[in-house]
């Protein structure tokens, strides 16, 4: 009997909920794979709201304690982040905390859903999306406040550049090592799974030196002796069996991703892009209810959906688990379970081709039957 522990926070807003649908739908698929010679041993530990009301604390020092110490797995239902004021994202300060760079999320495409698109089977790139730095650091001080009124006296006498002393700052940290050590993964990914491509993408013909210097280093990397034999630059002759490497300007890539998605596998990106396009792709295939995703460092791996608490949902047992069910998926794979990983991407097929779904596919797909959150899973459990 193989036992493995998986630590777990359930999240806010419809969190508790997908994850009671998740968790079974994961168990089963571990005990059907391996005829229950493998389980998960679930550890609870504590954030965000459930945290704060038994704690007092959103993020409890032993939450932090325990994912540095014993964990190597974990995985997390969303976090409520308040909007403008309030509390600093707590998924974002567990990222930087664990230096967890590399915000890894496949986009593909289940058969029989109805997307907004013509052809969403087109649609199959995995995003690695660099997870530390970026505006989204979140190294920003408000309209008017003392260190923002300092910092642009500073830029103006020592560099004399203007800018309006009411304005709000944010500061755009891209350094070369953080840049590298994630495109580095992406281009490594590409390399053992075959794929045809890994597109930089940024928005370096405006930001010359923070996006303009993640697309620069980025073709540094494919010069690197791991990858010099196994890359071609998008142009150069000697395609065949070689990952292509190219850049693309973020908004073109918008557009690219919708006229010409059989084009694009893998893509590199900066912490914003990332978030951006996660959502947009995640649309494309039939919404954030199908969007899984992985927080990858070195020491540790935290798995989440794509998606946020969805609050108007919480409570209601209407949301999707599908996310959290792949997310779950990518972490048995991970943890080298694939087997039961690859049962749980085929048992959403087949729950899907059934139509019975929850409000969010239904509303993209002719008359499928609506079904709450925790009888899809069960749907899908019954299909594994
Ligand atoms: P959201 O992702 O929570 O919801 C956006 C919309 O997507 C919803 O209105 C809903 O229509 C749809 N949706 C998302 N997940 C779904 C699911 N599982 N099933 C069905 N429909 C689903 O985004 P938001 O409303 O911008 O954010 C709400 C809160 O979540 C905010 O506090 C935000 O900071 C937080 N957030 C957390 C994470 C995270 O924990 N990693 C990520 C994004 C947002």
């Amino acid at each position: 009997m193989e036992n493995k522990r998986v630590y777990f926070i359930e999240g806010d807003g419809i969190g508790p909920e997908i994850f009671r649908a998740a968790k079974k739908v994961i168990d089963r698929a571990v005990e059907v794979e391996y005829n229950g010679e493998k389980k998960i041993e679930w550890i609870e530990i504590l954030a965000g709201e459930k945290a704060f009301k038994e704690t007092g604390s959103y993020l409890p020092d032993e939450t932090l304690k325990t994912l540095k110490q014993e964990a190597e797995v974990a995985i997390k239902g969303p976090l409520t982040t308040p909007v403008g004021a309030g509390f600093r994202s707590l998924n974002v300060t567990l990222r930087q905390t664990f230096d967890l760079y590399a915000c890894i999320r496949p986009v593909r495409y289940f058969k029989g859903l109805e997307t907004p698109v013509k052809h969403p089977e087109l649609v199959d790139m995995v995003i690695f999306r660099e997870n530390t730095e970026d505006v989204y650091a979140g190294i920003e001080w408000e309209a008017g406040a003392r260190e923002a009124r300092k910092l642009i006296d500073f830029i103006k006498q020592e560099l004399e550049v203007n800018i309006d002393p009411l304005a709000a700052i944010g500061i755009k940290p891209i350094t070369e090592f953080g840049s590298k050590r994630l495109i580095r993964k992406a281009i490594r990914y590409a390399i053992e799974n075959k794929r045809k491509s890994v597109t930089l993408m940024h928005k370096g013909n405006i930001m010359k030196f923070t996006e303009g210097g993640f697309r620069k280093w980025g073709y540094e990397v494919m010069e690197e002796e791991e990858f010099r034999s196994r890359c071609v630059r998008e142009g150069e002759d000697g395609v065949e069996d070689k990952v292509i490497i190219k850049d693309r300007i973020a908004d073109n890539m918008f557009q690219q991703i919708l006229t010409r998605p059989a084009e694009y596998d893998v893509i590199a990106t900066t912490n914003l892009n990332g978030d951006y396009i996660s959502d947009a792709l995640a649309a494309q295939v039939g919404g954030l209810g199908l969007a899984p995703g992985a927080n990858i460092g070195d020491d540790l791996a935290l798995f989440e959906p794509t998606h946020g608490s969805v609050p108007k949902r919480a409570g209601t047992d209407t949301a999707n688990p599908c996310s959290l069910i792949l997310s779950g998926a990518l972490m048995l794979d991970y943890m080298g379970w694939s087997g039961a990983a690859k049962r749980i991407e085929e048992a959403i097929e087949k729950a899907i081709a059934r139509r019975e779904v929850t409000q969010d596919l239904a509303r993209l797909m002719d008359g499928a039957k609506v079904v709450g959150c925790q009888r899809f899973g069960e749907i899908i459990a019954e299909n594994l």
